[in-house]
């Protein structure tokens, strides 16, 4: 196929080949589980968003095959034309009563629930304050939306406040957004904080908590229930494709807001809602989350021995205070090279550098779930020793 007009694209990759930078995606040929296999090869899985080891229960299985023998397989429109079907309002309804706050509205990921929010409730006359490391879905919403971005350095309440302080008297709306857990560096925001400079100077306020639904909180209700704000925050966001083991991303405000976006926010009404069985799924998670809070308490009892492990070998841990852990590492190549050869000793840990974290700050991450045993730990743990004595990283 002749590809003169693209040429460009391939010279960048070289580039990336390079600089060591080029990543292959890695195929896992089993299902998600703590030990997988991926590449042909059984490794300790210390890189999925499992946290409570849902993709694969039984419950959640079962509820998937059940809707699929009754619904079929798909919605066949979007959600504004055909395509609302009675498992899309149960899931809405069972998540308003979950997060206790008055209706929700699921999209297709968290990706599209951030951004097609984001965009439909600002317009370029308003102002977004946003922390400087928020998800990459959040940034777009900002950009596609048009207005003035403010952009304070990471968990800075300080500065947070200067902003809102220089834009005191400035005309349009104000939206305050941060990520409840932050996906590269695993600690949490100082929501309590900033949910009062919201209040001070007349800002919506919005959280997403991907990394934090299913994980902190009452039963996994998030960080609004962790720092107890409910009735404090206008809009969260949540996903169903982490903890909740599924697919998609759900928004949760009052009743007006979720009606308004049914009319504006673009995912919603241009793109094809989820099949019966990612519904039917997402429900049964939620019903697991009330029933079996043992999965939490497991979740973060291997949380707290893998970081103790990890403490004690001497890495450099960052701000981790969840099951989200890096092990920073500095440049780029030598953190996607010790990827590399903890895979081929046996653990998955993904190497993740610029642009998703800072010049200097590469690092592997790791995320444990409720379901890796203590001994699958330990061994992890002896193998990141091993591998990262001989590249001099401890
Ligand atoms: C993963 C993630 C999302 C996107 O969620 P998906 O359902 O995977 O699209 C949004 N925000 C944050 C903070 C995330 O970590």
């Amino acid at each position: 196929m002749p590809t003169g007009q693209l040429q460009y694209l391939a010279d960048e990759l070289s580039k990336l080949r390079e600089q060591k930078l080029y990543q292959k995606l890695r195929i896992l040929e089993t299902e998600q589980l703590p030990v997988a296999n991926f590449d042909g090869q059984e490794v300790i899985n210390l890189s999925s968003n499992n946290y409570l080891g849902l993709t694969t229960h039984p419950k959640l299985k079962e509820a998937a095959v059940q809707a699929v023998e009754e619904f079929g397989v798909g919605s066949g429109s979007v959600r504004t034309i055909a395509g609302t079907m009675t498992l899309h309002m149960e899931l809405e309804e069972k998540i308003a009563k979950f997060k206790q706050v008055d209706a929700s509205v699921v999209f297709q990921s968290g990706f599209a629930a951030n951004a097609g929010t984001v965009q439909a409730i600002l317009g370029k006359e308003d102002v977004i304050i946003s922390d400087e490391l928020n998800h990459a879905s959040i940034i777009d919403g900002c950009r596609l939306s048009r207005a003035e971005i403010k952009v304070f350095p990471h968990k800075d309440v300080e500065a947070c406040e200067k902003i809102l302080q220089e834009i005191q008297d400035r005309g349009g709306r104000k939206l305050l957004i941060t990520d409840g857990v932050f996906s590269m560096d695993g600690d949490i925001a100082p929501l309590p904080a900033l949910v009062e400079l919201a209040e001070k100077y007349g800002c919506i306020m919005m959280i997403d908590d991907a990394h934090s639904s299913g994980v902190l909180g009452r039963h996994g209700r998030g960080t609004v229930d962790h720092f107890n704000l409910h009735g404090r925050v206008d809009i969260q966001v949540g996903t169903l494709s982490k903890a909740i083991g599924a697919l998609g991303g759900y928004v949760c405000s009052t009743r007006d807001t979720i009606d308004f976006l049914h009319h504006r926010a673009r995912p919603f009404l241009f793109s094809t809602s989820h099949p019966p069985s990612v519904a039917a799924t997402s429900i049964a998670a939620f019903d697991v989350l009330e029933q079996e809070p043992q999965l939490i308490e497991e979740l973060w009892a291997n949380t707290k021995f893998f970081k103790e492990g990890l403490k004690n070998l001497g890495f450099n841990t960052g701000l981790s205070e969840t099951p989200i852990t890096p092990l920073i590492v500095g440049e780029d190549a030598p953190a996607h090279e010790f990827s590399r050869q903890l895979f081929r000793a046996g653990v998955f840990a993904q190497g993740i550098g610029y642009p998703t974290v800072p010049h200097g700050k590469a690092r592997i991450r790791t995320i444990v779930t409720a379901t890796h045993t203590q001994e699958e730990l330990s061994r992890a743990l002896e193998i990141l020793e091993a591998v990262a004595r001989k590249l001099r990283i401890i």
